[in-house]
């Protein structure tokens, strides 16, 4: 990765280390409840301490408004000092007093954390003052943390000016996946978006036509575009006051060379609910009463075609209401050929996005894709093609 400083390139041992990680955990009566973000972080933490670095671990958790007990990362220093089965002290601030006591008092393998960045609120200011506070208890900056990387906090960008900056392993996974998925991808590469609106998604499907050779599109955001092509989708979720920009999307991806592949069927039911009764339609026979809740078995097929012609695959939301079985099937079908392609060694697959890791576990196929991200926000602005800030800042100039 010639772009990045990475691990490889830091001189840790004996030094302070400030690691930027996404503690920013599932949380409830105390207990984290999802310790997913920790263990991506391990390696990191681990290597550095190995290597005799002082790791000083910073995170935000919640949104407080100023300092509010119940967002404290205390309990979640716990939960990583189990996770590592290593001690992991812990100082009440992230800067002043508290902050560099606890860092004096390190030796080489030793592990802190410090408390929530955002008890301050100069920290989503990015507030250059509150960032060097911070950068005067470290000697380096690794930021582990690419779920946070589209916010330009101080934290995860002013610092990154202040001091030696670089990638950490799971920052560096990350932006490795990601480069293989868009930027210098095998081709042809095929990308399918999915869920419930093409509102939320128009930045996404418009860099998406100007990068890959094919589009699949389903989910709710289909009807849209079936709608506005004169298909009837009877009472399916749609947004038809969108059926202009759609029409607007499909020409431009004609005039990219980018294959738009819609459903050719639908499973149409006439109730909104798990196990409701439903039935294949083809795409111009939907009843007017009935709602597609999922991609039919023709389209399907033609989903599984388009993905044994490419050699890459970006995902991104389910292709039907996959939380309400049987709506779940075209989903699980579609996820597990990619799969099994991808275990063939003939797919480079990376999804990302919350709905979409929820419905590749569903499947059991995450472990099977070739990378799956778990940063919300950040993939999302990754794949609508936006610079993150907290990645910009680590490249090479
Ligand atoms: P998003 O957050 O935009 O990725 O949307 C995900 C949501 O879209 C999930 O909760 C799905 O249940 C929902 N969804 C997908 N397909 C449909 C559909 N055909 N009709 C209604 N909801 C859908």
């Amino acid at each position: 990765m010639p772009n990045f400083r990475t691990l490889d390139d830091a001189d840790v041992k004996g030094k302070r280390v400030l690691v930027r990680v996404d503690l920013n955990v599932p949380f409830e009566s105390g207990k984290v409840t999802d310790a997913t973000r920790i263990e991506r972080s391990t390696p990191t933490i681990r290597e550095i301490a190995e290597k005799g670095g002082k790791v000083v671990l910073l995170s935000h958790f919640g949104r407080p408004k100023g300092r509010e007990p119940q967002d404290s990362l205390k309990p979640v220093a716990q939960e990583v000092s189990r996770v590592l089965k290593r001690p992991v002290a812990f100082a009440e601030d992230c800067v002043g007093a508290a902050a560099e006591k606890a860092v004096a008092a390190m030796k080489p393998g030793d592990i802190l954390c410090l408390e929530n960045t955002r008890f301050h609120k100069e920290e989503e200011k990015n507030d250059p003052a509150f960032a060097a506070a911070i950068a005067k208890l470290g000697d380096l900056y690794v930021n582990d943390a690419f779920s946070c990387a589209h916010r330009a906090h101080a934290s995860t960008e002013g610092i990154a000016r202040m001091l030696p900056a670089y990638a950490g392993r799971a920052m560096q996974a990350e932006l490795q996946a990601l480069e293989k998925a868009l930027e210098a991808p095998k081709k042809p590469v095929i990308a399918i978006i999915g869920g419930a609106k093409v509102s939320t998604k128009l930045d996404l499907i418009e860099n998406l036509i100007a990068k890959v050779d094919g589009l699949v599109i389903g989910g709710g955001m289909a009807n849209t575009f079936l709608h506005a092509q004169g298909i009837g989708i009877g009472k399916s979720l749609a947004e038809k006051d969108l059926a202009g920009t759609a029409r607007r999307i499909l020409d431009k991806a004609e005039h990219r060379n980018c294959a738009i592949i819609l459903p050719i069927d639908g499973i149409v039911s006439f109730h909104f609910e798990a196990y409701a009764p439903s039935h294949d339609y083809g795409i111009d026979a939907i009843p007017d009463d009935g709602m597609i809740l999922d991609v039919g078995p023709l389209s399907v097929e033609r989903i599984a075609a388009v993905i044994d012609d490419a050699e890459t695959l970006v995902w991104n939301g389910p292709l039907g209401a996959f939380e309400m079985p049987p709506f779940d099937k075209a989903t699980v079908a579609v996820a597990r050929h990619a799969a099994e392609r991808t275990k063939a060694g003939k797919l480079i697959s990376v999804a990302g996005g919350g709905d979409t890791v929820a419905a590749l576990n569903h499947a059991h196929v995450a472990d099977d894709f070739t990378y799956v991200s778990t940063a919300g926000g950040a993939f999302l602005e990754w794949m609508e093609g936006k610079p993150l800030p907290g990645v910009e800042v680590l490249r090479i100039r």
